[in-house]
């Protein structure tokens, strides 16, 4: 999709601290991190956001999240804990249009963030 920066971190064409990568999915560091470990799942295709999700998405959807534990062992926050969060639409504050899954951890979190 032009003009979106996560799909130009995806290609490779904007910088971004990744640290894991698949066929499927891309995860990078927040560049705006609300906690030690604020790193940001997205699918390699343009997805904006969940409502754009159909049922021919349901293995993408879960590969998402079976991603999620890798990523935490790699960070070594496994076992001391972390958030998942997803904004959809503008209640929530979602500002880039590209589905993401926010994995936010390494220190205890207050409710609803930070
Ligand atoms: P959301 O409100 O869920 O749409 O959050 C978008 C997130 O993307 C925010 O936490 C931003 O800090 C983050 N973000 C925006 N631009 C970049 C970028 N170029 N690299 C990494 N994270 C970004």
């Amino acid at each position: 999709m032009p003009d979106c920066i996560f799909c130009k971190i995806v290609a490779g064409e904007l910088p971004g601290e990744i640290v894991y990568r698949d066929e499927l999915v891309t995860a990078f560091r927040d560049i705006r991190p609300v906690a030690p470990t604020h790193i940001l799942i997205v699918p390699n295709r343009h997805i904006a956001s969940t409502n754009d999700l159909t049922v021919a998405d349901e293995a993408l959807a879960g590969h998402i999240l079976t991603v999620v534990a890798q990523i935490a062992r790699q960070e070594g926050i496994q076992d001391s804990g972390y958030r998942l969060i997803v904004n959809t639409g503008p209640h929530a504050n979602q500002v880039v249009f590209h589905l993401h899954l926010h994995l936010i951890g390494g220190q205890r979190l207050r409710y609803p963030m930070g």
